[in-house]
Order: structure tokens, then C-alpha cells, then sequence
């Protein structure tokens, strides 16, 4: 008997998720040496974990003989102080990633819909097709998300709307006043899952609270991770805020030990880091800048918005541009598998890996 006989159709049939090349593949593959070559690949960030969560971590080593809390008490009373948020609306996961399984865990069954943009995180597709529904891709003209066509792809069985704000891969933004009028326009039996892992990187100013809407008992999840603004996305720690009776069904479904103790207490210290939030802001908004610049300088369409990463429409050779930029010993991403096979993404490092950055796609185009 074939093992194809026994295991789940949809698992089968389940897209792999295609992650950023690691560096030593890539060094590997082009015989380079490791320590000279440039990941702006993953939206890594590039100042490396903030330095009070390697601090916390390294101190905490000495108890993973010890399962860790399992519902992330000391996590969660920091975390509800700093957000002004009651804990029972708190649920942490493995990364955000977790998170957004989880939530289409609890509501997808076989021949539900789960409802997003064709360029938006592959993860919300992921998560759909694993339990066996289906994920209706919304077209998003000038890369953005259209919510008009997104309400008119809403159907009875649709179980869940994914967006990203600021959007991955596309780096788009959307304001408070066009998501809290698209999520009062959502009809009561769909979800409304809302990713924020690039919140920090927007200027205060321009980040959407949707808390608001959790309170007055819309049905939306945020999700948030210490991934990308923290530096801590090899740790693998993100959290989602929704109703508390939707807190209790993500608790359901989650695994006991889901939030490792290095996690917990690295997230722990990475909250009380805002200087290493701030000075990853800013510096962020330096590198938009020098991209833009190139960008403007060589006339390539590009979004530099939200985000700690850029996107550049290089044109129908971008995947050779990619393999010669790795040669080179830059890794930046392909968008093949978003729908858009002539724009790649970078994400913004230092100002001197910027600066290779540009210079070695300067010589490319
Ligand atoms: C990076 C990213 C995440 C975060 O993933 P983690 O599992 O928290 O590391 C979530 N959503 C989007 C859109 C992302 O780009």
C-alpha cells in the first residue's frame, strides 16, 4: 500500500511553504564564504535580538530541565500591563505563524473559505488548505488591498478574512479609517484575522488600534509577533488579542508546551526594550530612504511603505537578477510564488548593507 493511500488528502495536496534562502546554503551552492554574505531575505532584523532579551535568555538556560509555563503567566501579566489589555484576551504561540493556524484551526472545516489578497502572506493559504478549505484570493489592483471585490468574495461558508497591514509581501499600508470601515462592513459569522507583524516599524502615529473594534465585540483577532521589530525570530514567539471566548477555543487547539521558556522570558525582556524598538524604527526609516532613492534614480516601480522591507518590479529577468545577486553574496526574495515574478523583495538592513545592496543591483540592471 502506497503511504499516499493512508495520509489525508488535503496534507498531500498542501503547498510547502518556500522560506528565505539561509546563508550557508547560498555559500555553499556559490562557494562564498559565509561571513561576507548579506541576508535581506526573511525581514530579519538586522540589528541583530534586542540586547535585553539575549541578556534574559542567556541567564535562563540553566532551567530547561523544567517544562515551561504553559500559559505564559508571567508573559501575559506583562504584556496585558504594557497593552492596557485584560489577559484572558491574550494567546501566545509558536510565532505569530502558530497563531493564524490556530485560528483557522478552530474555525475551517472541509469546504469552508477563508477569504484574502493574491499577494498577501502565503501562511493565510496555508492554514485554509490544511484544514481541507478553501482560500479565495482576492485580486489587489496596484498591489493593494481592494475591499470592495474582498466583501463581494464573501460567501455563506466564508469562515475568515486574512489581512496584513502593513502587507507582506507587497509592504502596502492601510489606515485606520479604511480597515475600520471594511470590518464594520463584514458580515457577523466571518472573522476577521488581522496580522501585524510589521505594526512597530510604522511611525506611531500611522499604526491602527483595531483594539477598539475587539471591545465593542466585532469579531476580529490581531496577531502580533517579537520576530521582526525585537530581532527575535528564531526564538519563535508571537501572541494574538481577540474575545476571551475565542481565546478559550485557540487554547483548545493549541499544544500544552506550544511557547518554549527562552521565548517567554526573551519576550518578556524584549517589552521592557523600547530604546532597541525605537532605534530599530528609525534606522529602518533611513534604509526606505536610500532605497527609494535608487529606485527613483533607475526608474523602477517600487513600494517603499510600511515595513522593514522594499519592493522593486525589476522586470521578466528578476529571478535572474536574484541568482546573479546571490552569487554576489546578497540573498534577497523572489515573488514567483506571490504572483509577481518581476518584483523582488529586499529587506532593508544596515545603511552600509544597504549600500552593497544597491550597488551590487545597480551593476545588475
Ligand atoms: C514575518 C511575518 C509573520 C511573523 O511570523 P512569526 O511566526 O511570528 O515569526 C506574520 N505575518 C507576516 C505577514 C509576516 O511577514
Amino acid at each position: 500500500m502506497n503511504f499516499s493511500d493512508i495520509a489525508r488528502k488535503c496534507v498531500l495536496k498542501q503547498p510547502k511553504y518556500e522560506a528565505g534562502k539561509p546563508i550557508e546554503y547560498v555559500a555553499r551552492e556559490f562557494g562564498l564564504d559565509p561571513d561576507n554574505i548579506l541576508k535581506m531575505a526573511s525581514n530579519e532584523n538586522p540589528f541583530g535580538p534586542s540586547p535585553k532579551a539575549v541578556e534574559a535568555v542567556s541567564k535562563a538556560l540553566g532551567g530547561l530541565n523544567y517544562y515551561p509555563d504553559g500559559a505564559c503567566f508571567y508573559l501575559r501579566e506583562k504584556l496585558s500591563k504594557k497593552m492596557g489589555v485584560s489577559g484572558d484576551k491574550l494567546v501566545f504561540g509558536n510565532g505569530s505563524n502558530e497563531i493564524l493556524e490556530l485560528v483557522a484551526h478552530v474555525l475551517c472545516d472541509a469546504g469552508d473559505e477563508v477569504v484574502t489578497g493574491r499577494h498577501s502572506f502565503v501562511v493565510y493559504k496555508l492554514a485554509a488548505l490544511l484544514m481541507g478549505a478553501k482560500c479565495v484570493e482576492v485580486e489587489m489592483p496596484s498591489l493593494r488591498y481592494d475591499f470592495g471585490r474582498m466583501l463581494d468574495a464573501i460567501t455563506p461558508k466564508t469562515k475568515i478574512v486574512f489581512m496584513a497591514n502593513p502587507n507582506n509581501p507587497t509592504g502596502t499600508t492601510n489606515t485606520q479609517d479604511e480597515v475600520y470601515s471594511f470590518v464594520r462592513s463584514l458580515p457577523e459569522h466571518v472573522v476577521f484575522c488581522y496580522d501585524e507583524a510589521y505594526r512597530e516599524f510604522q511611525d506611531p502615529s500611522d499604526q491602527v488600534d483595531v483594539l477598539p473594534l475587539i471591545e465593542e465585540g466585532r469579531n476580529v483577532l490581531t496577531t502580533r509577533t517579537f520576530s521582526k521589530i525585537y530581532g527575535l525570530a528564531g526564538l519563535r514567539c508571537g501572541y494574538a488579542v481577540c474575545s476571551p471566548e475565542f481565546a478559550d477555543c485557540l487554547n483548545r487547539v493549541r499544544e500544552p508546551f506550544n511557547v518554549n521558556s527562552l521565548a517567554q522570558v526573551g519576550a518578556m525582556a524584549a517589552l521592557d526594550d523600547d530604546a532597541f524598538v525605537e532605534y530599530a524604527r528609525e534606522e529602518n526609516k533611513k534604509g526606505r530612504v536610500q532605497f527609494k532613492n535608487a529606485f527613483e534614480k533607475w526608474g523602477l516601480e517600487h513600494i517603499v511603505e510600511g515595513g522593514n522591507f522594499v519592493m522593486a518590479k525589476v522586470g521578466p529577468k528578476a529571478l535572474e537578477i536574484f541568482t546573479e545577486l546571490q552569487k554576489r553574496g546578497v540573498i534577497v526574495r523572489p515573488n514567483v510564488g506571490y504572483g509577481l515574478p518581476e518584483w523582488l523583495r529586499i529587506t532593508i538592513g544596515k545603511t552600509d548593507q544597504n549600500e552593497r545592496c544597491i550597488e551590487e543591483l545597480g551593476k545588475l540592471l
